[in-house]
């Protein structure tokens, strides 16, 4: 009987919890992205720092922050707002 209070009571437990706080992994990786060639055919050409260009629509002039240096957001810009450009090729665009 003597014992099982005995278990209950060693409660010698260290402090473990603080010294496993989370291991700071919260370093962001800030990724610059880069043009590529490639982006020319959704009307992009690129403007600014080379190693953080920004894409800037070759149709409207507009420039979107390094972040959108991705097809798929330069794609979302030649659809909305130049929907009759979205079919043209490269050479329509490297011509313009
Ligand atoms: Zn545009």
């Amino acid at each position: 009987m003597d014992k099982f209070l005995r278990r209950k009571d060693s409660s010698s437990r260290t402090d473990d919890e603080e010294s496993t706080t989370s291991v700071t992994k919260n370093l962001k990786k800030v990724v610059k992205r880069k043009y590529d060639e490639d982006y020319i055919k959704n009307g992009f050409s690129w403007c600014g720092d080379e190693t953080a260009p920004r894409p800037q629509c070759i149709i409207c002039g507009d420039q979107l922050s390094n972040e959108s240096m991705v097809p798929s957001k330069l794609k979302r810009h030649l659809y909305s707002s130049h929907p009759s450009c979205a079919n043209k090729d490269k050479q329509y665009f490297r011509g313009a």
